[in-house]
């Protein structure tokens, strides 16, 4: 068989989740969190479930978790959003991503993205016979150079994907980044899918500049978001994607014969639980005291810390400790220290190395200090 993806592997974190089990370590690898999901959840899906609620959502999710989708977002940033045409439940950020790329993406069309790159972008717009064009980010601060950016749009430019808060450098991006992206996209057919699953993580007393915030952006956007990460339940598998109507009519054609619709005693228990706030808005404050707490105690160690402004994940340049690329110091790391990361050169077109691992610290605050004290031990 000719393979549609003849360079992509297993993604990374499979292979580190595998690694660390295998050998016992500390998996703050992929990101997941320790913590548990709110009890109250769980007995509203056991209520739904008990009470029949077992067959078939809705193709584009149950309306009441539209609606307080939609109530959400205009509370947080103003948006104006139809909940019956401009909002679909997912299963997963991944699956919106893969939906919003297949619906726009034809063959030979590009797409601007920027590196270091969620590993999720590359294979769906190729397997859609799109090309993906690469902005290089850099440590320490992996600011986007918007000239740059300008410089790799063609005629042949489709899509740009952009992801704040950033996953896996917890770079967030600024009200000037958006102006600067909205102004490059006007009066183009080029559209935008804002990848914001971290949206509820943003340290520092910084707010998350959502594209929804931007009423002519957000015209020519897909926003996608996830509740695994809000909720603490990334193995439900449950996110959303907003659009304006006429985008999502397109999505939903896609949607509706790739998975259908999802899940549906969680989406009902979903939509209850949304109706308290302090769940999310408290969030930030919930991950900023974990950033504080394991950047402090790895402060000792012979690590430089690259403070990320949001997301759960941490990076840690090593080049004091070792001259191995990052790959084999995570994999040396797992096996001989039993704490497994992520490296991020994976995550970039030429496996740019800067020697840089990403840690997730969304975790109980045991794990964490058990995985400082080895990290700071070497
Ligand atoms: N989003 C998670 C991370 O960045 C991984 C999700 C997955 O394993 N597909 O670690």
């Amino acid at each position: 068989m000719v393979s549609k993806l003849p360079d992509t592997g297993t993604t990374i974190f499979t292979v580190m989740t595998e690694l660390a089990n295998r050998h016992g370590a500390i998996n703050l690898s992929q990101g997941f969190p320790d913590i548990p999901t709110p009890p109250k959840l769980i007995e509203l899906v056991s209520h739904y479930m008990q009470s029949g609620l077992n067959q078939y959502a809705p193709m584009p999710g149950v309306l009441q978790l539209r609606e307080k989708i939609a109530e959400k977002v205009n509370e947080l940033y103003h948006a104006k959003v139809d909940a019956q045409n401009e909002v679909t439940i997912t299963a997963g950020g991944t699956q919106a991503i893969y939906t919003v790329i297949t619906t726009l993406i034809q063959l030979g069309d590009e797409v601007i993205l920027f590196a270091p790159a969620y590993d999720c972008y590359a294979p769906a717009i190729m397997v859609n016979g799109g090309k993906p064009i690469y902005v290089s980010l850099k440590a320490p601060d992996f600011a986007i150079d918007w000239e740059e950016v300008r410089g790799m749009v063609s005629t042949k430019t489709k899509l740009i994907i952009i992801n704040t808060p950033h996953n896996p450098t917890g770079m967030v991006m600024a009200r000037e980044d958006m102006l600067q992206l909205q102004a490059l996209i006007d009066g183009k057919e080029i559209y935008v899918l804002s990848d914001e699953v971290y949206e509820h993580m943003v340290f520092d007393g910084q707010r998350h500049e959502s594209v929804l915030r931007y009423p002519e952006l957000a015209a020519q956007s897909f926003v996608v978001s996830s509740f695994g990460k809000t909720y603490h339940n990334t193995g439900w598998k449950i996110g959303y994607c907003i659009a304006p109507a006429k985008l999502m009519a397109e999505f939903r054609k896609v949607h509706q014969y790739l998975v259908f619709s999802v899940n549906h005693p969680m989406q009902r228990a979903l939509a209850d639980f949304m109706e308290l706030r302090e769940p999310y808005l408290q969030l930030s404050a919930f991950y900023q005291a974990k950033r504080d707490y394991f950047i402090d105690l790895l402060s000792p160690s012979r690590f430089r810390i690259l403070k990320p402004k949001g997301t759960y994940f941490v990076l840690l340049e090593y080049s004091q400790l070792s001259e191995k690329s990052d790959t084999d110091f995570a994999i040396q790391l797992t096996q001989e220290i039993g704490v497994a990361s992520i490296p991020i050169s994976v995550f970039y077109p030429d496996n740019f190395d800067q020697k840089i691992l990403r840690f997730c610290f969304a975790k109980q605050e045991d794990t964490l200090m058990k995985a400082a004290e080895r990290l700071c031990k070497i």
